[in-house]
């Protein structure tokens, strides 16, 4: 697993989620969230299931009602018989003082407890109903992410701001004052937690927009003010490529700048599309970043006029696909495969330079070449492929060097 490769300019305190590190300096962790309703118990193991193995190292479920606090120690319990220990999240608004306290089991097996500071309570509820989630997550020795969102930005503290602002000789702007509503809606709560006997390192702190550039400048102050390990993500970021660009970018560039402990990529999925496709999104993040290695990357060039058959396409997925099948079992067997580069290239132009940058790589034919793939195994030309099949000859190629390169210790 890699490092942080860039100046970090947020030293934050590692917390411990279960069996995962958050912050500092761990490498970021990946997490993800629930569509399902907890209660049906069935249906959310299996797509915590799902998710672990797509790669979430946390999943976050809702505890929104009664039946749902009720199914929590059970998903948990039922995860673990799967072999399954991922540590799970509650998810709490409104009622959270309340579910924790009448559902003990609830409390005690989940790993974290998120409690958004802007509808935690209202009025001179909002501090009693906070200090009452903060006591069970001492007594139960829980992490606690003070999670706000700015569509759930806590108004009383927003109006202050804004009444403050007023009176100054030169006032802020308005989204000046947001960025500071949400900043300090997030340290203000953390330091009430502190006092109440929450400790420094059992605290996570995340401030969600969903605009990029608000996104940035938030995070950016938040981590010149706080020592906590910080969440990032865009919230609502959107359906589809619109979503992988906006979190793509927004969480990209504040991770060259050091910022940020553990990502959730929120995308809305398309219709049919698996949920997993936002773990998907921050391991391509990481990975793409140079921050961790999760799966062999395969180069494959756009295709253009000089390849015209579908076979180039084809075989990139075929191969992409084939190492994501195989990582399960490659991972156990062969350490560092993560790290591999193979090459798919659709024809001379660049095939044969690109394929020599890679492990492996494959140049094929393009339209009016001859019917000829050469591959190519650390930057020397080791085979010639012809006919119908290389595809899975290429696959097998592929297969050996691995057994050849990453052997275990052991082995
Ligand atoms: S490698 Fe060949 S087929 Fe691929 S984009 Fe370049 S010129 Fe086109």
């Amino acid at each position: 697993m890699m490092s942080k490769a860039y100046p970090n300019i947020h030293k934050s305190i590692p917390v411990q989620v279960g069996n995962v590190t958050i912050g500092g300096g761990a490498p970021v962790v990946v997490q993800s969230m629930t569509d399902t309703a907890t209660a049906d118990i069935e249906k959310t193991v299996n797509q915590i299931l799902a998710l672990y193995r797509a790669g979430s190292e946390i999943v976050r479920i809702t505890v929104n009602d009664e039946a749902a606090a009720r199914a929590v120690s059970q998903i948990k319990e039922k995860l673990l018989q799967k072999g399954c220990d991922v540590p799970l999240v509650g998810d709490f608004h409104y009622n959270g003082h309340r579910l924790l306290h009448e559902f003990p089991d609830c409390a005690r097996a989940l790993d974290k407890y998120r409690i958004n500071p802007g509808n935690v309570g209202f009025g001179k509820k909002k501090d009693t109903q906070f200090a009452q989630i903060i006591e069970k997550a001492i007594e139960y020795n829980k992490p606690v992410r003070i999670g706000v969102n700015w569509g759930s930005l806590d108004q009383a503290l927003l109006a202050k701001l804004m009444d403050n602002n007023g009176r100054l000789p030169t006032p802020l702007s308005a989204r000046e004052i947001m960025h500071k509503a949400l900043i300090s809606s997030a340290l203000e709560s953390a330091k009430y937690a502190e006092s109440l006997g929450l400790a420094e390192n059992k605290i996570i702190i995340s401030c969600k927009v969903s605009d990029v550039q608000d996104l940035i400048l938030v995070y950016q102050k938040l981590a010149k003010e706080c020592k906590y390990p910080l969440h990032l993500g865009l919230t609502e970021a959107g359906m589809g490529i619109k979503g992988i660009v906006a979190s793509s970018i927004s969480l990209g560039i504040l991770l060259q700048q050091g910022i940020g402990d553990t990502i959730r990529v929120s995308l809305t999925p398309e219709p049919g599309a698996p949920r997993t496709n936002e773990v998907k999104t921050c391991l391509e993040i990481l990975q793409t970043m140079g921050l961790r290695a999760f799966n062999p990357t395969v180069s494959s060039c756009p295709g253009c006029g000089r390849t015209t058959s579908t076979f180039f396409r084809e075989l990139a997925d075929k191969i992409q696909n084939y190492l994501y099948t195989q990582m399960p079992y490659w991972k156990a067997d062969y350490p560092g495969v993560e790290n591999m580069k193979v090459a798919v290239m659709g024809c001379v132009v660049n095939g044969p330079g690109e394929s020599k940058h890679a492990n492996i790589g494959i140049s094929l034919p393009g339209t009016g070449e001859a019917p000829i793939a050469p591959v190519f195994i650390d930057g020397k030309k080791a085979f010639t492929l012809r006919g119908d099949n290389i595809a899975d000859e290429f696959m097998l190629i592929v297969a050996q060097y691995v057994k050849d390169n990453y052997k275990t210790i052991n082995a």
